[in-house]
C-alpha cells in the first residue's frame, strides 16, 4: 500500500476544518462575521498591485493579506507552489475529487495542444481579474471565485451565474479532468507559475519602473498584458525548465525499482519515474511521490532525506506572512492636498469605529467631504479597522471640532405618523459609540423592531445627542428604551441580504421626562427640504413661471430616490425647478416650477405619474427606473 503524506494531508484537513467551523458558527450564530479572505494571499497580491500603481487599498484588504502574498511570492521563487499543493482550500477540493474520479475510472489528463490550449484560460483570468481591480480598488476575483462565492454564502459581492459556472467548472472538471480549475482556470494558479519564472516576471516590472521613472505615462494594463502573455507562453514551452527550482525533486537511479509508484502518485501527472530532476513546472513540491517511493534514499529533495522541508517552510512563510503583516498598516486611501510647509506643520488627528468608512468608495466621499474644509491637509483611511486619519491646521481645530467636521446629522423617519395622532413625545438622550450614518441605519432597525418610534434625529456632541420621537402615549419608559438602544445584536433585512451585526452603544444621559409636541411641530422637526433647479432656471422671469402643486403624500417616504424624480422631470425642457415644502398642516408638499409657455400641467402630471422614470447621470449616460412614484390627484396651479 502507498504511504500517505501525512505533512500535506495534515495541512489539509486543518484547513478545511478551520473553514467548516467558521462556516458551522456562521448558521448558528447569527452575529458572527468572519473573514473568510483574511489570509488571502491572492487578495493581498491585488490589493498591492492597486496600492502600488492607484495609490489606494482594494476594500477589507490590509498589510497581512498584502505580506502573505510577498510570502507566495519568496514561497514559489525560492521553493515551489507550496501555497496550492498544501493549503489553498480550491486545491484540495479539486485533488479529493479527482480521486473519486480516479476510483470511477473517467478522469483523463490532456496532452499536447489540447493540454495547451487548455492553460490560456487562466492567463485571460489573471489579465481580468487585475486589470479590473486596478481600475475599482474593488477584488474583481470576488465575482467569480468559488471559494468565496460558498465561504461568503454568495454575498452581494458574487455575481451569482459566474460564481455558479465557477462551482460548475470545479466540480465537475476536477472529477473528469486531472486538478481541472488549478490548471486551466485559476488566476492564482497563472500568477504562480509567473512567479516561477521570476527573471521575466521582475524584468517586466524593473523595465515598467525605469521608464515611468524617466518620465514615460504608460498605463499598467501594458506590463499587466506582457506578464500574462508571457507567462502563458513560458509555461507552455517551457513546461520541462532547462533549470530546476532551487529546491526540486531529484530521483537516484541506481536504487530506483521503476515501480512507477511516484508517477501514479503524483497529483500533477508528472512523470516523475522518468527524471532524475522534477524540472516541470507544473511541480509544487508537495512532497506526495517522495513519501510513496518504496525504496530508502531513492527520491530526495536536491538529493537529501527532507522530505519534511516543504511544510516546515510553508509553516515559516505562514507565520512571516501574518508576523510581518501585523507590524504595520497600510491605508486604504492616503490623500493630502496641502502645501509642503502645511502638511509639515499639521497635526493629526485619529479616530475609529467609523463604521460607514468601509470601502475605498466610501473612503474617497470621506475625502472629498473633508477636502471641502479650509485647514484641512490630507486625509488617510483604513477600513479594516473602520479608521480615519487627518492632517489639520491646529490654530483652526481640536479634536472635538474636526468630530464636528465628520459628523452628519441625521434625521429618519422609523414610521408614518397615522391620521389619528394629535401629539408626539419625545426623549433626548446621549449616546456613547454611535456617530456615523451607519449608526442611524441601525437605530432605525432597532427602534422599527423594538418600539412603535415614529422617527428620531442625530445633533453634533460628545457624546451624539439622539432625539426620538413616538405618537404620544406609545412611548416606552426610559429602562425599556435605553434597553432597546443598548441591544448587543441585530438583524435585519435589506435587498434582500440578511445582516447581522453586533452593537456597541451605550446610553450616556436621559432626559428624565419626555417632552410633547404638536403633529405639526413635529412634522417641521423632522423635515428635510429639497430644492434643484435645472433647464436655466434664472433665465426666467417671475410673470412667465407658475407652480404646480403636488401633495407628496406616501411618496415622502421616498426621498432616497427623489434626485431620479427630479432628473426625469428635467426632461421636460419647460421645468425649471423642484423643492419641497410643508403646508399649514404639516404635510409635506412637491412644488414643481415650470414655464407656462414652454409646457403644460397634464404633461407634468403625466410626466410624475408615467411608468418609467428617465433619469441622467453626471457623466451624461442615461438611465430607466420602474416609477416608484404615485399621485391619485392632480396637483394644483399657483401663480
Ligand atoms: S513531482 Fe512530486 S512533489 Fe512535484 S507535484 Fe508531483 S508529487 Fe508533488
Ligand atoms: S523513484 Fe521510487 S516510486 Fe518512483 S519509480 Fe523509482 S522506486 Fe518507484
Amino acid at each position: 500500500m502507498k504511504k500517505q503524506n501525512l505533512y500535506k494531508l495534515l495541512y489539509q484537513f486543518a484547513i478545511i476544518a478551520i473553514l467548516t467551523f467558521m462556516g458551522f458558527r456562521l448558521l448558528f450564530d447569527k452575529a458572527y462575521a468572519p473573514d473568510f479572505e483574511a489570509y488571502c494571499p491572492f487578495g493581498g497580491l491585488q490589493a498591492l498591485g492597486s496600492y502600488l500603481t492607484m495609490d489606494s487599498l482594494s476594500c477589507s484588504m490590509t498589510s497581512t493579506q498584502i505580506m502573505m502574498g510577498v510570502a507566495l511570492f519568496i514561497g514559489i521563487v525560492l521553493f515551489s507552489r507550496l501555497f496550492c499543493g498544501y493549503i489553498c482550500p480550491l486545491g484540495t477540493v479539486g485533488e479529493w475529487i479527482g480521486k473519486l474520479g480516479d476510483r470511477l475510472k473517467v478522469r483523463i489528463t490532456p496532452k499536447g495542444f489540447v493540454d495547451y490550449a487548455l492553460r490560456l484560460p487562466k492567463y485571460a483570468l489573471l489579465f481580468i481579474t487585475f486589470y479590473f481591480t486596478l481600475k475599482s480598488s474593488e477584488l474583481f476575483c470576488k465575482k467569480f471565485d468559488p471559494y468565496y462565492a460558498v465561504a461568503s454564502g454568495f454575498d452581494s459581492d458574487v455575481v451569482l451565474l459566474w460564481a455558479l459556472l465557477a462551482i460548475i467548472a470545479l466540480v465537475v472538471g476536477s472529477l473528469f479532468v486531472r486538478l481541472f480549475w488549478c490548471r486551466y482556470l485559476c488566476p492564482l494558479g497563472a500568477l504562480s507559475a509567473i512567479f516561477k519564472f521570476s527573471w521575466w516576471f521582475l524584468s517586466v516590472m524593473a523595465l515598467y519602473v525605469i521608464l515611468i521613472l524617466v518620465g514615460l505615462d504608460i498605463s499598467y494594463v501594458y506590463p499587466l498584458l506582457v506578464i500574462a502573455g508571457g507567462g502563458y507562453i513560458l509555461e507552455v514551452t517551457r513546461m520541462k525548465k532547462v533549470w530546476p527550482d532551487p529546491v526540486h525533486i531529484t530521483r537516484n537511479t541506481e536504487t530506483c525499482i521503476d515501480c512507477g509508484l511516484c508517477s501514479e502518485t503524483c497529483p500533477q501527472g508528472i512523470d516523475v519515474a522518468r527524471m532524475e530532476k522534477v524540472t516541470h513546472t507544473d511541480c509544487t513540491l508537495c512532497g506526495d511521490c517522495l513519501h510513496a517511493c518504496p525504496e530508502k534514499d531513492t527520491l530526495l529533495i536536491n538529493k537529501k532525506t527532507i522530505k519534511w522541508l516543504p511544510a516546515v517552510v510553508l509553516g515559516a512563510l505562514i507565520i512571516l506572512g501574518i508576523g510581518a503583516g501585523s507590524l504595520f498598516e497600510l491605508p486604504t486611501i492616503d490623500q493630502k492636498w496641502g502645501t509642503p510647509e502645511q502638511i509639515e506643520s499639521a497635526g493629526v488627528f485619529e479616530m475609529e469605529g467609523l463604521k460607514n468608512i468601509k470601502c475605498f468608495g466610501s473612503s474617497t466621499a470621506f475625502a472629498n467631504q473633508m477636502r471641502r474644509h479650509e485647514g484641512i491637509y490630507g486625509v488617510a483611511t483604513y477600513v479594516a479597522n473602520h479608521k480615519v486619519r487627518v492632517l489639520y491646521d491646529t490654530s483652526l481645530y481640536d479634536d472635538e471640532k474636526l468630530q464636528q467636521l465628520m459628523f452628519v446629522p441625521v434625521k429618519r423617519v422609523v414610521r408614518a405618523v397615522t391620521k389619528d395622532v394629535d401629539s408626539v413625545t419625545y426623549y433626548t438622550l446621549t449616546v456613547d459609540k454611535f456617530f456615523d450614518p451607519l449608526d442611524a441605519t441601525y437605530l432605525q432597525h432597532l427602534l422599527n423592531q423594538k418600539t412603535d418610534a415614529c422617527g428620531f434625529q442625530t445633533e453634533f456632541a460628545c457624546p451624539v445627542i439622539v432625539r426620538i420621537y413616538f405618537p404620544a402615549g406609545t412611548e416606552p419608559g426610559r429602562e425599556a428604551l435605553t434597553e432597546v438602544i443598548e441591544s448587543k445584536n441585530l438583524t435585519f433585512t435589506s435587498n434582500d441580504n440578511e445582516f447581522h451585526v453586533k452593537l456597541p452603544y451605550k446610553v450616556i444621559t436621559f432626559d428624565d421626562e419626555p417632552m410633547t409636541m404638536s403633529k405639526r411641530e413635529y412634522a417641521s422637526a423632522m423635515f428635510v427640504p429639497t430644492a434643484s433647479r435645472f433647464n436655466g432656471y434664472s433665465n426666467f422671469s417671475d410673470d412667465v413661471v407658475s407652480k404646480y402643486i403636488l401633495r407628496m403624500g406616501a411618496n415622502a417616504s421616498l426621498k432616497a430616490r427623489y434626485t431620479y424624480l427630479v432628473s426625469h422631470l428635467s426632461n421636460d425642457d419647460g421645468i425649471i425647478a423642484f423643492e419641497t415644502a410643508l403646508d399649514s398642516a404639516g404635510a409635506e408638499m412637491g412644488v414643481i416650477h415650470y414655464v407656462d409657455t414652454l409646457t403644460v400641467p397634464d404633461d407634468i402630471y403625466a410626466a410624475v405619474n408615467s411608468d418609467t422614470l428617465l433619469f441622467h447621470y453626471s457623466d451624461g449616460r442615461t438611465g430607466k427606473l420602474a416609477n416608484p412614484f404615485s399621485f391619485p390627484d392632480p396637483g394644483t396651479v399657483i401663480k
